[in-house]
This record gives structure tokens, C-alpha cells and sequence, in this order.
């Protein structure tokens, strides 16, 4: 059906992405009258559209836009227990290899980091770039102890992923704030402002991983707040 549209397109018609193509085509039809069809084109080039959108474009995971709308959308709503996580991912001292190695080679690590993040995720979870080069990753429908066991995998993942081959000396960690709630708690109630607050604890336990000297996993458990892996001179606990 596409295919025998895609022979209506004018001869040397403009873009070659599927999106252009679709939106090309339901110009050709609209001009001949066949408004079913060029509707069904004009629909599918706003789905690629609207799809791309929630995209990033250099690393191809999910963006903010896409990470706002689903904390904020019906799928929190049904969240049961065991509660759900918010990691957010850092990468460490990123400037220097801007500044070391170029932004082209800074690009493909983002790149490639936005993979290993993605890899070994529970099917419900998701990574988002969250601007520059910070990535959030959402995990639903995990209790406390499989988030910290997620986030310090990808944790151990990238920094034992050979960077070395992209530029000899090249070598890449990044630093995680993790927050776990458990929103079916009883007398627990939505609230609009919860994913917000959720990402602020992320925000400041990722800053805790930070000055603990970075390559590691804030968390909280119970009453205090936590680091993976402990560092060998100082309490386990971060106390704050
Ligand atoms: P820290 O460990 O404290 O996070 O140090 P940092 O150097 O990673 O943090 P800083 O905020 O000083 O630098 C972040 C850098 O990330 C600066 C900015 O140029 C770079 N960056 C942000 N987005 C991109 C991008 O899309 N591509 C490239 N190549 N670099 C980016
Ligand atoms: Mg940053
Ligand atoms: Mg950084």
C-alpha cells in the first residue's frame, strides 16, 4: 500500500526520511483528491514526529520531554509496591575529556554510555538523557535493594568498558544519586509535586557521590545515606 504511494511522489520530491517521504506523499494525494489516503500518510508522518521528539538526538535514548510526561502521566499512578526508583547518572570529570580528547570523541561517549545504561535494564525501566551530561534512569516496580544492585551494575559496567579503544588514555566513570520511594505505603497520598521531590533526592545524593570522590552510588537506606563501593578510610555512611 506505502510502496504503491510511494511511486505518486514527484520525480527528485524533497527529503529522503521516511517522515518527508509520508508527508510527501499526502501532498501528492491531497492534490489528487484522495483525502482517506493522504490522511493515513499525513497520521503516520506525525507519529515519526511526535516519536522523535521524545528522543535525543545524539544518543538516541529518551529525553526530558519523554521523562516529564511519564512521571507525570496515568503510568505513576498505578505504581504498586515494590515502589519505584529514580537514578540519577552523572559522568565524571566530563570536561576533561572534552578538553583532553575533543567534543567529537566527547560525543560518541555520551553516545556509548547512553548504551550501557540502557543494557540490563528491567523490561518496565527507562534511561533519559536529562540535559548535558547528566541521564536519569526510571525504575518502576523494583523494591530498594535491586535499584542500588541496577544502578551500581552500570556503575561497574562503564567504568570497565574498554574506552581505551576509542582514544588510548581514554578511560570514563560516572557518579549515581538514587532515590527509591514506596508509594503504596499506607497513608501514603498523590501528590503532584512527588516525582519533582523524587528527582531532588536523586539530585542531592548524586552530589554526595560527588564529593565522596566520584565512581559511585549514593543511596539512602532508612535513616542514613549510603555509598557503593564504601570508601576504604571513612564510614560507609555519608551521614547526611
Ligand atoms: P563532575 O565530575 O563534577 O560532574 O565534572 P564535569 O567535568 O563532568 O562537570 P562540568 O559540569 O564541569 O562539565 C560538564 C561538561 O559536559 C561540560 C560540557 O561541555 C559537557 N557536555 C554537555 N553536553 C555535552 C554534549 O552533548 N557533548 C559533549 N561533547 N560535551 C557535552
Ligand atoms: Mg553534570
Ligand atoms: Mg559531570
Amino acid at each position: 500500500m506505502v510502496a504503491d504511494d510511494e511511486a505518486a511522489l514527484p520525480p527528485g520530491a524533497p527529503g529522503t526520511d521516511l517522515l518527508s517521504i509520508h508527508e510527501s506523499i499526502a501532498g501528492v494525494l491531497a492534490t489528487q483528491g484522495d483525502w482517506r489516503r493522504a490522511y493515513h500518510h499525513l497520521k503516520s508522518a506525525f507519529d515519526l514526529a511526535r516519536a522523535g521528539s521524545l528522543r535525543d538526538t545524539l544518543t538516541s535514548s529518551y529525553n526530558r520531554r519523554y521523562l516529564d510526561q511519564w512521571l507525570h502521566g496515568p503510568a505513576l499512578d498505578h505504581r504498586g509496591p515494590p515502589g519505584m526508583a529514580i537514578a540519577l547518572v552523572d559522568l565524571d570529570l566530563f570536561k576533561e575529556v572534552n578538553d583532553t580528547f575533543g567534543h567529537l570523541v566527547g560525543d560518541r561517549v555520551l553516545r556509548e554510555v547512553a548504551d550501557l545504561l540502557q543494557q540490563g535494564l528491567p523490561p518496565e525501566a527507562f534511561c533519559a538523557r536529562y540535559g548535558g551530561e547528566e541521564f536519569a534512569l526510571v525504575l518502576p516496580d523494583v523494591d530498594a535493594a535491586r535499584a542500588v544492585r541496577i544502578a551500581d551494575t552500570a556503575r561497574v559496567r562503564v567504568a570497565r568498558h574498554p574506552w581505551a579503544r576509542i582514544r588510548p588514555g581514554l578511560a570514563v566513570t560516572i557518579s549515581v544519586g538514587l532515590a527509591h520511594e514506596n508509594r503504596a505505603e499506607p497513608g501514603r497520598a498523590r501528590e503532584t509535586a512527588e516525582p519533582e521531590r523524587q528527582l531532588r533526592r536523586a539530585d542531592a545524593l548524586l552530589y554526595m557521590a560527588k564529593r565522596a570522590g566520584r565512581n559511585k552510588v549514593a543511596y539512602r537506606d532508612n535513616e542514613s545515606s549510603r555509598m557503593i563501593p564504601r570508601s576504604v578510610n571513612s564510614a560507609e555512611s555519608a551521614g547526611a
